[in-house]
């Protein structure tokens, strides 16, 4: 019997990236029924929604069934099934669900609300490496008295107080 080797994923190599708009909203749907509202105690106007499953270092992450992935025959099997190397990031399904493509296969989904659990859609964009890890000068380290990020981040460090006449 031929062994079939597993395939490597590369970085970039999502296999969301594959799924259908029909089945990225499905697998949308669950993980929202997975979620609940949670008001960013820093400054978001409309709140993260974040998992309540354990998370992997703060990330909620998900399967692709294994039903759904038999419609794909060409999805690469990384792994042979194996099961950390499907796991796919939920936050990467939201975008795409919405309807956004990265410029780039290698862009990161990243969070404006510096919420790594976060599936609010409004939260999300696709941007390249750099500016997503420059974010945690605004989300952690308070390096800017602005935030220079386009789009902005949601948590401005430090907090501006409005101008007063
Ligand atoms: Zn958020
Ligand atoms: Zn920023």
């Amino acid at each position: 019997m031929e062994r079939v080797r597993a395939a490597k994923r590369a970085p970039g190599d999502d296999p969301l990236f594959a799924l259908t708009p029909e089945d990225l909203n499905t697998l949308w749907e669950k993980e929202k029924a997975q979620s609940r509202i949670q008001a960013n105690p820093r400054d978001s106007t409309i709140p993260c929604c974040v998992t309540t499953r354990k998370t992997d270092n703060g990330y909620a992450r998900l399967h692709i069934p294994a039903e759904m992935r038999k419609k794909y025959p060409s999805m690469p099997d990384y792994g042979n099934g194996g099961k950390n190397n499907m796991r796919v990031f939920a936050h990467r399904l939201v975008l795409l669900a919405t309807g956004r493509r990265p410029e780039r296969s290698t862009c990161d989904a990243s969070h404006l609300c510096g919420n790594a659990s976060c599936i609010e859609p409004t939260h999300l964009v696709w941007e390249r490496h750099p500016v997503n890890m420059d974010r945690h000068g605004c989300h952690v380290h308070g390096w800017f008295e602005v935030c220079p990020h386009t789009p902005p981040c949601l948590a401005r460090v430090p907090f501006q107080e409005p101008d007063r006449p």
